[in-house]
This record gives C-alpha cells, structure tokens and sequence, in this order.
C-alpha cells in the first residue's frame, strides 16, 4: 500500500513537472476590494512636500484598507483610521496630529457586507507602522501577521510603547503568528506570485508596496505611503517626516521601475481620485 501511494505521488510529480509552465500555473481566481477606512481632511499639506511646494494647501486624503480573496486565504493590507472613530459625532481632532479624522464606516461592518469578521482574515499586513494603517490592527490578532524585522522592531520600541494612543490600536500583534521579512527580499504571499510584497523603504524603515497580479484586471501596485498627494507622483515629492530621504528617493525610482516593467495601474492610496477609480466596495476588482 505505502509503495503504491509512492508511485502514484511520483507518477503525479511526473505528470507535473512534464506540463509546460503556463498550463502548469492556471491563474487562480482573486478578488481584490477597496474598502473606505477613513477620510482625513487637513488644513496645510505642507508636510507632504520638503521642498515647500505645498505649504498652506488644504487637501482630504481618503484612508483606504484592501481585502485580496485568494484561494490559498484572505490578506488585509492596511487597516485603516481606529473604526472607534464612527461612534464619535463628528469625529475626531487628535491632539498630536494636525487634521481631522472621520470614519464613515466601520471595517467590521464592511467585512460582514461579505459575510465575514476579522477571524476569517488569515493574512495581515501594513504597508507601514503609522496610526492611519495601523488603526484596527488588533481586529486582526488572531492572523498571521506578516512584517518587515525593521518595522515590527520600530513599532515595539520604547519610544512607541510610550504613546498609547496609537500603540494600543495593534500592541496585541506582538504575539501574532508572524512571519518575518529579513532583508530587503520581496515576500510571495501565496507562493504562486500573484500577491506580493515588496520593500519600499524611506517612509518609514520597513515601508512596503504590494504588487497583486488579477487574472482579468491585470497587475495592480498598491503604493502605501509613497505618493500622499495627487502632485506626489509626477513631482517626486518627499513628506518632511520620513525616516530616510535618499532611501526614499531610491525606493520610488524602484516602484516606477517595477510599474513600467509589470504595466501595472499605480494606486497612491491616499489619493482620493485613485480610491474612487476602483469599484465602489462591495464590488470588486478581479
Ligand atoms: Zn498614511
């Protein structure tokens, strides 16, 4: 019995490595949502810009989080503005961040729209550590986070253990099932490259951008924090508080390589006109 089953495992294998490649990989069926986690409106973008360009603009950025169905699980990419937002009457003006932040709905309440909680999420990962990604990260504790050494190490420090405010919104993932980005290697969320995660480093030390690869829409490069403003882009504008310029100016000239070579459809994802291009959330991209 065991011998048989070994041969029919290597008459499989066979079978498998004598396909050619691309009947080998039929691309697997992927839903990609754009989901509305939060709008912040503020007064001077100037901080967006260290060359000054945008000092005394005001400008709302939308928030977004992005849920990608995959056959191997379900990955969140961002979480948002904290979903506690919704419950204050015209929602709230933090102490320590000049805008005003509003969250129209709650992302638990987008996830049952498709009849899911947080607990059926499998996969977690942020673009980066700041509040506006951060905010429902420990909605998502019982996933398995995925995250840069850099930046995982960054969010436990003293420094951020000290400021409650946003470091209760995920201090649970510090038990998480995590698995660990070492280096500057790009991570392959499902192991068939249809997901992947690729560093963007400069924003912050462990910044990332995701690359997903949709059978019928095609590639599409979700930016993180690399392009705040609609002018961003084409102006290769760098925000005052990054944590490394030059790092920053080396990691878009990376995403501009990556998107000319892959054709894919750029996302800023604070941009308003960009989050609105996409399919209005239940519906969604495939
Ligand atoms: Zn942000």
């Amino acid at each position: 019995m065991k011998n048989l089953l070994l041969s029919v495992a290597a008459l499989v294998l066979l079978v498998a490595c004598g396909q050619p490649a691309e009947q080998a990989q039929e691309s697997p069926k992927i839903q990609f949502y754009a989901m509305d986690c939060g709008h912040t409106t503020f007064q001077d973008v100037g901080m967006f810009a260290d060359d000054g360009s945008m000092n005394g603009q005001p400008r709302e950025l939308i928030v977004p989080c992005y849920l990608i169905r995959h056959p191997g699980g379900d990955l969140i990419w961002d979480t948002g503005l904290p979903e506690a937002i919704a419950d204050l009457p015209g929602g709230l003006t933090p102490a320590n961040f000049p805008a005003h932040f509003e969250v129209p709905v709650k992302l638990t309440a987008q996830l049952a729209q498709l009849n899911m909680t947080p607990a059926d999420v499998e996969f977690l990962s942020f673009s980066h550590m700041h509040s506006d990604h951060t905010g429902n990260g420990n909605l998502f504790a019982a996933s398995t986070w995925i995250v840069d050494t850099d930046e995982r190490t960054r969010m436990f420090d003293a420094e951020h253990r000290s400021d409650p405010q946003d470091f209760n919104n995920y201090n649970l993932l510090e038990n998480a099932r995590t698995q660990l980005i070492e280096g500057d290697d790009d991570h392959d969320v499902f192991g068939d490259g249809t997901v992947t995660i690729i560093q963007a480093p400069g924003h912050t030390p462990g910044h990332a951008v995701l690359l997903v690869r949709l059978p019928n829409a095609g590639p599409v490069l979700l930016t993180g924090d690399m392009y705040h403003l609609s002018e961003s882009r084409e102006r290769r504008l760098v925000p005052t508080f990054n944590t490394d310029r030059a790092q920053t100016v080396a990691s878009q000239a990376e995403v501009e390589r990556i998107a000319s070579e892959t054709h894919a459809r750029v996302v800023r994802q604070h941009v308003m006109e960009d989050f609105t291009s996409l399919p209005a959330f239940p519906a969604a991209l495939n």
